[in-house]
């Protein structure tokens, strides 16, 4: 899957799982706790594949860890990343108090879930990803689907989460342009109140 796809299925299927358990969007808390968390997500989603960059750079042998949909692509990846970030937080006691801990941690969470979705979400195409290494060799993949990545399959399941995600975006509480909106209307009012008052 392309980066975008990843992106934009795992903000809608995470979207749709809040809409369904607590009837809110992601959309609708633009707290900036809750804007560092988004934003995690994408990077987290989209992450996975550098390995892509490092194979087109450097040679590799092609089936060891660091081939594509390798270690990047493992569980034990995260909670490798998840073991050094609490093992950074009780080496360094102060770090919770730290001015920039507020972003760093909502930024962490959303990149490890968004890391996880692009894992499943390889899962569902034909070269798969290596689930349940290292109890199984990274060579064996786990797929669901004959689905083949940057494909037609691919670009609609894009388009329709994106198409998606407008909507919710739209709908939602926070909604920026709607602010907008309301704030020249708002403007608009005072003129014509103004106008109203002078003549
Ligand atoms: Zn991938």
């Amino acid at each position: 899957m392309k980066g975008k796809t990843h992106a934009a299925l795992t903000l809608a299927t995470i979207d749709i799982y809040m809409e369904i358990t607590t009837k809110t969007s992601i959309f609708d808390n633009l707290s900036n706790e809750n804007v560092y968390f988004l934003g995690g997500i994408v990077l987290g989603s989209t992450f996975p594949d550098v390995d892509l960059a490092w194979n087109r750079n450097i040679q590799i042998q092609d089936r060891s860890i660091f081939q594509h949909r390798g270690i990047t692509h493992t569980p034990i990846f995260l909670l490798g990343m998840i073991f050094l970030w609490l093992a950074y937080s009780f080496i360094n006691p102060t770090f919770e108090s730290e001015s920039y801990y507020a972003i760093l941690y909502p930024c962490f969470k959303g990149f490890i879930l968004g890391n996880l979705f692009h894992i499943l979400q390889d899962c569902l195409t034909k070269l798969g990803g290596p689930l349940f290494f290292p109890f199984v060799n990274i060579n064996k993949k786990v797929s669901l689907s004959e689905m083949k990545s940057c494909g037609l399959v691919d670009f609609a399941i894009f388009c329709v989460c994106f198409a998606f995600l407008i909507f919710e975006i739209y709908q939602s509480k926070g909604f920026i342009v709607n602010n907008y909106f309301n704030g020249i209307q708002a403007n608009i009012e005072t003129i014509k109140t103004l106008i109203n008052f002078w003549y």
